[in-house]
């Protein structure tokens, strides 16, 4: 069984992985899909594991909450004025503004997505907005790659990334060597980005998920694990429309 700790009443269940660079404290992360990660330094004892979240047991409870309240709003999107959309993994309250005439336009302003529409109905919005979320990606994950792939020995020329909407997946690798890359990417926080980048760059090299790829893309993110669930966790949230 899972262990766990009670808050109010709230069971409060967590996993524990052993991190050898920790010293005295655990490290706990609350994920945004409600999942609670315990990192402990080795030798620590389930009790004392248990101890320490109970002391964080306060602060897990209002991340839990927050996620919740989230999900809840997020899913289906309405696009509508107030609504929280994603970008680069922060949260901007997306603004439509209607009756223009003549072209549309969509800037981040002030802690906002500002969707400007000559008739800004949510189809017409949720379209303009899917476009921009692709022409930001584009930019954004063809210079990272280029910027990434400089520091790895073997990529010599970065390959051209083309832009593939995946349900449940944010990138692959062809054995040709071209990288595709989910343009909801762009929503998601910049270190994730980069763990999905080096994945693939792996791929160039090892095309499968043998223990060779993994060995791989840990010497070139030892963190990679740890910001996969970081990702895995929001992915709902991410890739829902
Ligand atoms: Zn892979």
């Amino acid at each position: 069984m899972q262990p766990a700790i009670s808050y109010g009443d709230r069971r409060i269940e967590y996993t524990i992985s052993t991190n050898a660079e920790l010293r005295e404290r655990v490290r706990i992360h609350v994920h945004p899909n409600g999942t609670v990660e315990v990192e402990t330094p080795l030798g620590k004892t389930d009790k004392e594991i248990a101890i320490a979240v109970l002391k964080r047991a306060r602060w897990i409870d209002s991340n839990l909450r927050q996620f919740e309240r989230l999900r809840e709003h997020s899913l289906p999107r309405q696009y509508v004025s107030g609504e929280t959309h994603f970008y680069l993994g922060r949260r901007y309250q997306l603004k439509v503004i209607g009756g223009v005439h003549g072209s549309s336009s969509v800037r981040m302003k002030a802690g906002q997505i500002q969707v400007q529409l000559p008739c800004p109905d949510p189809a017409a919005v949720k379209r303009r907005l899917n476009e921009w979320y692709k022409s930001r990606a584009k930019l954004y994950l063809q210079d990272r790659l280029c910027q990434i792939a400089a520091d790895i020995s073997w990529v010599d020329v970065p390959p051209p990334i083309k832009l593939a909407k995946m349900k449940t997946q944010w990138g692959s690798c062809s054995p040709a060597g071209h990288v595709y890359l989910n343009p909801m990417l762009i929503k998601a926080p910049r270190e994730c980005i980069d763990y999905v980048i080096v994945h693939e760059l792996c791929h160039l090299q090892e095309h499968n998920h043998s223990k060779r790829f993994y060995a791989l893309l840990h010497k070139e993110l030892p963190t990679w694990k740890h910001i996969k669930a970081k990702l895995d966790g929001m992915a709902e949230l991410l890739l829902s429309e």
